[in-house]
């Protein structure tokens, strides 16, 4: 199969070379010039998506999918399929497969969970929305890519299923963190904290598996200076879009909202830009009541 695939940064360059690397061809494009193990470089996008069966994106934001999309669905061949793999808002995800639609191209969206760790090993979870059709050709490449593909509905709900899997998330860290910093305050010992929380009812992802205090629990973020891992203003990015689409769908979200005002200061007041997410625990730790 010839596959174009355009952006690629961190996620995006082992994306496509793990694609080469199981046999496909596939011509890559990226503004920055970057290029990928196994990836041939077109010199523009349009080059890049001519013959292509499978356009793939991976890139930062619903406005620069949203540009790009102007630029290649013009110039792909008529009956290929665009699968958008960036994370980006729902309007933006369903404007750009209808754009395709009516030039008589097939669109999923298929934001990933996994992060640079799990496109380098080829072990994402993809969320998918569009046709059964559409699903049907980008399947076998997310099977290469990641781990579990799971097909969520029509357009935009690929972007729906991440948005709603990362308010939880945000949500659940900023939980997690501020009772570890009650606990110090209460004299009770973060191991033991651990030892009862990860095996009884408040227990999570963030608690057990990316536990925000160093030392305790399994290797985290934490346990590297928090250096990301995923970074909080990723984090910030993600709660805007669920708020956005809140805002859209008239969906009441006071958590999710509390996540991305706390996480906005975090990130533009704070210092926490470029430290992971779980960073909100020492944050915690400084502050008092007041
Ligand atoms: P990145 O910034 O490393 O990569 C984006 C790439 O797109 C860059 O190389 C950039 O040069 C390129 N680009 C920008 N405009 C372009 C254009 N007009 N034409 C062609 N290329 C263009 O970002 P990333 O970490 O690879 O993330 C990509 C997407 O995946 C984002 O939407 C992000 O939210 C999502 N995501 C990231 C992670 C992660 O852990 N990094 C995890 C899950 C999802």
């Amino acid at each position: 199969m010839q596959i174009a695939f355009i952006g690629l940064g961190n996620m995006g360059a082992p994306m496509a070379a793990n694609l080469a690397k199981a046999g496909h061809s596939v011509i890559g494009f990226d503004t920055a010039g970057t290029t990928a193990e196994g990836v041939t470089n077109a010199a523009t996008v349009q080059d890049a998506v001519k013959d292509a069966d499978v356009v793939i994106t991976m890139l930062p934001n619903g406005q620069i999918l949203r540009a790009v999309a102007d630029q290649i669905v013009p110039a792909m061949k008529s009956g290929a399929t665009l699968v958008d793999c960036s994370t980006v808002d729902v309007d933006s995800a369903r404007a750009v497969a209808e754009q395709a639609i009516a030039a008589s191209l097939l669109a999923v969206d298929a934001p990933v969970s996994g992060g640079t760790g799990g496109a380098t090993a080829g072990t994402l979870t993809f969320m998918a929305g569009g046709s059964a059709e559409a699903f049907a050709v980008a399947a076998p490449l997310f099977d290469i890519m990641g781990q579990k593909a799971v097909h969520c509905g029509d357009s935009g709900a690929g972007q729906a299923a991440k948005i709603c899997n990362n308010m939880i998330l945000g949500v659940t860290m900023i939980a997690t963190c501020e009772a570890f910093a009650l606990a110090d305050k209460l004299g009770l010992d973060r191991q033991k904290m651990f030892d009862v929380v990860s095996t009884s009812s408040g227990y999570s992802w963030t608690m057990n598996a990316y536990c925000p205090a160093p030392g305790v629990g399994p290797q985290s973020p934490a346990d590297n200076d928090y250096k990301p891992g995923f970074a909080s203003e990723l984090m910030l990015k993600d709660l805007r879009l669920s708020q956005q689409a809140a805002e859209s769908a008239d969906a009441d979200t006071p958590m999710g909202q509390m996540a991305a005002a706390l996480y906005e200061q975090f990130v533009e007041s704070e210092n926490g830009k470029g430290m992971d997410f779980s960073a909100m625990l020492p944050r915690f730790e400084k502050r008092g009541r007041g």
